[in-house]
């Protein structure tokens, strides 16, 4: 297992996230499938993995609890225990921090995290008293680092991260969102502060497990034996700001994938990174619809659906899952089941969006 120093001690490069772990789903609640998921934690510490990652509000707290028995058999200061505190979920930072030693079975958090850092939650955050308390948590040897996890704007980060001398940040960093989204500017505000980077969603939640046929296929001519998902974990390492890498494995398969992904050290080549970026346009191409939102193709529907806003939740759909389009089915505006496929639209396209056909895709998914 690659490690790298962090202040005194080693952190695998590789860290488990326990938010996706196997559940039984023939119980009432789905619990998690101890008997599994213990079964993927030995092998993580077998290879070398010893940054283990959970949260207050994972699996309604079953994963503190969960890891807290999963990690009895091995010795405290073998492995580092990183947690969360979430003020949506109970805003009692003193209880909350007690529950989770104990939840743990643990008297110290090694990494401590306020939890999912938002715009319209910093503020909260600032005001409560929770972080001079976890200060003081850290000054009494309760808390080793102390930490935030960040899913806000680059400018509340840019605030945030300046509250406090912070020991590390957890980010949201993949390649896509490096080309396409805010994670470079992110990146970049955590690297001026020197703050060591703990990565979250390195694929996507998986949506880069499985670009579409050509540019997986452009990956695999290039190195046969790598998974399509490695390529973003061998990514994301290269950074110097990234300390861990965590990813949440939920099966024996995909650790094994991982371990194998971070045996050796180093990082792509540059030709690497190219034909990255290379599958990376090729993917966002082929699964996003260009609107450019000029609403050419508005005023002859017959069936008055706001065409690019529709195309606007497809293409978000394509890259994030159908669960940001659910709003559409209590939505009282037009709705894609209400295209006739005249081809009006089409017609007007300076594009050539094949509109109908994205209707009756998106159709079928809200049924
Ligand atoms: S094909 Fe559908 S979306 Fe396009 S103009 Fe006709 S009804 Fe409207
Ligand atoms: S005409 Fe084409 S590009 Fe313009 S808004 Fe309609 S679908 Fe989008």
């Amino acid at each position: 297992m690659e490690i790298k120093g962090y202040k005194n001690i080693e952190l695998s490069r590789l860290g488990m996230g326990n938010m996706r772990l196997p559940l039984r789903e023939d119980l009432e609640g789905k619990p998690i499938d101890r008997e599994r998921a213990q079964e993927i934690i030995d092998y993580a510490m077998e290879k070398g993995i010893n940054y283990y990652d959970t949260a207050y509000v994972y699996n309604g707290g079953d994963s503190e609890k969960f890891l807290g028995e999963a990690m009895k058999k091995y010795p405290r200061d073998s492995y580092y225990l990183a947690t969360k505190f979430n003020i949506g979920a109970n805003p009692d930072y003193r209880a909350v921090f007690e529950q989770q030693l104990e939840r743990l079975g643990t008297d110290y958090i090694d990494f401590y995290l306020v939890h999912a850092v938002m715009d319209h939650n910093y503020k909260k955050y600032e005001e409560s008293g929770c972080i001079e308390y976890f200060k003081e948590l850290k000054k009494q040897g309760k808390i080793r680092y102390l930490g935030f996890s960040n899913h806000s704007s680059p400018d509340t980060l840019r605030y945030f991260s300046s509250l406090y001398d912070w020991d590390f940040i957890q980010l949201q960093l993949n390649y896509y969102d490096w080309q396409y989204g805010s994670a470079k500017e992110e990146y970049e505000i955590c690297s001026e502060k020197n703050i060591p980077l703990v990565v979250m969603e390195p694929v996507r939640g998986g949506r880069l497990a499985d670009l579409t046929p050509e540019a997986n296929g452009l990956l695999k001519s290039a190195h046969p034996q790598w998974s399509v998902a490695s390529w973003a974990f061998r990514w994301v390492k290269g950074l110097d700001g990234v300390q861990v890498v965590l990813s949440g494995m939920s099966d024996m398969a995909q650790i094994k994938d991982n371990i194998n992904t971070f045996d050796k050290a180093g990082a792509l080549s540059e030709s690497d990174r190219e034909t990255l970026m290379r599958a990376c346009e090729m993917f966002r191409n082929q699964m996003q619809v260009p609107c450019t939102k000029c609403r050419y193709c508005c005023d002859d529907c017959p069936a008055g659906i706001d065409i690019p806003f529709m195309l606007m939740k497809y293409n978000n759909y394509k890259l994030n899952g159908a669960w940001v389009i659910e709003d559409l089915k209590t939505s009282e505006k037009p709705a894609p089941k209400d295209c006739v496929g005249c081809g009006k639209c089409t017609g007007h396209c300076p594009q050539s969006i094949n509109v109908p056909e994205i209707m009756a895709e998106l159709a079928e998914q809200l049924k």
